[in-house]
């Protein structure tokens, strides 16, 4: 058997305890997952700083002397051990709180030894907590190297002596023993033509850089192995489909569409609309089956867009279904479709949770015989009695709250795919559709209809919030609304509620009635109540909603015009975008306010400030991606990434990704399945990618 695939319970110095957690923790299963667990970072270890230079802003830092002594301090509860630490230019202070005995019979007082760790500052003292400390001229490393790299572990690693050091060794280790093993993935050709050194180099140097220029090409190869690996397997698989589903021809466009843009439609469609719509028809009438992604901010008219595909459909002869995330969502779209379709001799009906068996009878009868045209409805589409005569269309909204397995779902529905409309108000980055939808295509909408004002958006910290007041009660009298959202995370579910149920009893006493009224929605209500909140809401009968997140996506009341976010830090940039989108939908100017504590992180600020600079989601989303640290697999999940980046970051190689897509569609263009024999590299590179990702295939 290949070394590298050997279990790593059986590299010397793991063993099956710290296998577990190798495996549990950081997903390192064998030799070769080792090998591919990249550092996120190297620090210069060449350089070396005196006592009397070292300042409060320096991060990690290594200074070479002696210890004078020790001493314990505390009593048993608290207790550290202390080390005073000099070079001859000044003292410094080491600082232990576990290990102590240890410590001490180990590291003696008069030895040299070389510190390494991050300096805090007290006034003029100086100290390093669990500073490394090697003994100076018995480094001991299995390759020279003064890069040193560190890995992220876990809390149970490090208490299990797992740490970044005892990681960098193991894989000291594995590269002695296994590294001539490492198969080249790429052609010798390939690889002088884009300046690539070779993979084996690349994994010694990203672990254990001979030089900075090296440790630069090493990730520079790594990275482009794995963004090429991604984008080959997505756009194959694209034109494999292309190759082998066909799709319905939709070849006219007839009276209904003809209709409604004469009669129904009331204004003007914006270019971005129109040009959308021009690459839907191309799309409809190709005879592929069109998978296409319509990316637009809230408000951008993506509903009217999606309604005229859906009229093509039933020009020819099809029926065609939307499908929402949500029953508030569904009804919503279904009350504006059969108003925009008013006066059109349509069959439109909707199919929720809480429809009745007997016009679920009705429906089912009417899908069958083709006499319904148009469904609108949430997961009940996806029912297996749910069956429809020609389903020509469909078109999901809000694609991050759809599970691929479901979208996947939908499509069986008929013989043939039915074309696949996805829309979503969350912009995502260039670089994260390529990856994401790496084999949708995608049209965007760029450019919101005429007169719309933007946002206004401001912060408030801490007890400002009576200065709102103000404001609230002039737009209440001017008769608009307001939304107050706050946070709400499984995590602290319970101080979350009771801070929305106290700010709710807050209002009510501010906003008394009967010449104010507040309503309330959140998750924890039965369904029939939060329907009827909302809908109160939406009729006007009140005119303070306290909500939690659910309201974040497509609701659309144009008349609400003020959106105040409590606790705003807690929120990602993403959900504070499509927040705010609930306001500015009317004519009348809007409002956004992100109410904060005082104390904020860097990073809340940074999003903060993001939000009050800018309205556009685009931005927003760049700014979110390059918000996120490597390796910030949280984010990247809730992003709806169907995997896990081990080096490439894509907020930062946004321009290498642009360029590896360019060069796997070259390839393939001139050999769609990578057949010949000269790309049997390529070919075994989009195997093992469509192998440790799973879930590519089915996203689209
Ligand atoms: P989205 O679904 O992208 O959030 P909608 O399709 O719901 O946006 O459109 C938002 C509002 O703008 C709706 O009230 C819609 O009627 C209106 N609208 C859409 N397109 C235009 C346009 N070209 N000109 C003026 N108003 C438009
Ligand atoms: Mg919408």
């Amino acid at each position: 058997m290949n070394k590298l695939q050997q279990e790593i319970k059986y590299l010397q110095g793991v063993g099956p305890k710290r296998a577990e957690l190798l495996n549990n923790d950081i997903a390192v299963f064998s030799f070769e997952d080792l090998l591919y667990y990249f550092p996120y970072k190297h620090i210069d270890r060449t350089r070396f700083y005196k006592i009397n230079e070292l300042t409060p802003d320096l991060p990690y830092i290594q200074v070479t002397g002696k210890i004078v002594g020790y001493a314990e301090i505390g009593g048993s509860y608290k207790k550290r051990l202390s080390a005073q630490f000099t070079d001859g230019t000044g003292t410094i202070e080491l600082v232990w709180f576990k290990g102590t005995k240890w410590i001490q019979q180990t590291y003696k007082p008069g030895t040299d030894y070389i510190i390494y760790g991050k300096p805090n500052f007290f006034g003029s003292r100086i100290s390093i907590p669990h500073p490394e400390i090697e003994e100076a001229g018995k480094q001991e490393q299995s390759f020279k190297s003064s890069l040193q790299p560190f890995y992220n572990t876990s809390e149970r690693m490090k208490n299990s002596f797992l740490t970044s050091r005892i990681l960098h060794r193991l894989i000291g280790q594995t590269l002695k023993n296994c590294l001539n093993e490492v198969q080249e993935s790429f052609p010798i050709s390939f690889m002088k033509k884009f300046k690539l050194i070779s993979l084996q180099e690349a994994l010694l140097n990203i672990h254990f850089p001979q030089s900075v220029e090296l440790l630069r090409q090493a990730e520079y190869r790594l990275k482009f192995e794995e963004l090429f690996t991604i984008q080959l397997s997505l756009i194959k698989q694209k034109v494999t489909r292309e190759i082998a589903v066909s799709g319905f021809v939709f070849s006219k466009v007839g009276d209904y569409l003809n209709f409604f843009y004469k009669n129904n439609l009331k204004f003007e469609l914006t270019n971005a609309q129109k040009r959308v719509i021009k690459e839907i028809r191309k799309d409809l009438g190709s005879g592929k089956q069109m998978n296409r992604l319509l990316q637009g901010d809230v408000g951008s008219g993506k509903t009217l867009v999606a309604l005229m595909a859906i009229l093509i459909a039933l020009d020819n002869g099809f029926q065609a279904c939307i499908m929402a995330p949500t029953e508030i969502l569904a009804n919503q779209h279904f009350s504006k479709l059969s108003m925009l379709l008013a006066g059109m001799e349509i069959n439109i009906k909707l199919l929720t949770g809480s429809t009745k068996k007997s016009d679920r009878t009705i429906i089912y009868e009417g899908l069958n015989t083709g006499n319904l045209q148009i469904l609108i409805g949430t997961h009940a589409l996806i029912e297996d009695t749910v069956q429809f005569k020609n389903l020509g269309l469909v078109i999901i909204d809000e694609q991050h709250r759809f599970g691929v397995a479901q979208r996947a779902r939908l499509w069986q529905k008929s013989e043939k795919l039915p074309h696949v409309l996805v829309m979503t108000a969350t912009p995502i980055p260039r670089t994260l559709a390529m990856t994401v939808y790496g084999d949708l295509d995608v049209s965007v909408i760029d450019e919101l209809p005429p007169g719309r004002k933007p946002i206004h958006t401001s912060h408030i910290a801490g007890n400002q919030r009576s200065k709102l007041i103000g404001l609230l009660k002039n737009e209440i009298a001017n008769g608009r609304q307001v939304y107050i959202v706050f946070p709400l995370i499984k995590e602290s579910e319970k101080l979350d509620y009771k801070a929305l149920e106290e700010g709710f009893e807050n209002l009510i006493k501010i906003f008394p009635r009967p010449q104010f009224s507040v309503s309330m929605v959140h998750g924890k209500m039965k369904s029939s109540e939060k329907e009827t909140a909302m809908r109160n809401f939406a009729e006007g009968k009140t005119q303070i909603l306290v909500a939690t997140t659910v309201i974040e996506v497509g609701v659309d009341i144009p008349n609400a015009s003020i959106m105040i976010i409590e606790s705003a830090e807690r929120f990602g940039l993403s959900q504070l975008h499509q927040l705010r989108g609930r306001v500015g939908r009317g004519a009348e100017q809007s409002y956004c306010i992100l109410s904060t504590s005082h104390k904020l992180s860097e990073d809340a600020r940074k999003r903060i400030n993001i939000m009050v600079a800018t309205n556009d989601g685009f931005e927003i989303a760049e700014a979110d991606l390059k918000l996120r640290g490597p390796g910030d697999i949280e984010s990247t999940q809730q992003s709806g990434m169907p995997f896990n980046l081990r080096i490439a970051h894509l907020g930062k190689d946004q321009q290498l990704l642009q360029y590896v897509r360019e060069i796997a569609t070259e390839l393939l263009t001139g050999d769609p399945l990578l057949e010949k024999p000269e790309n049997g590299k390529f070919y075994l590179l989009s195997k093992k990618a469509g192998k440790e990702n799973v879930n590519w295939r089915m996203i689209s």
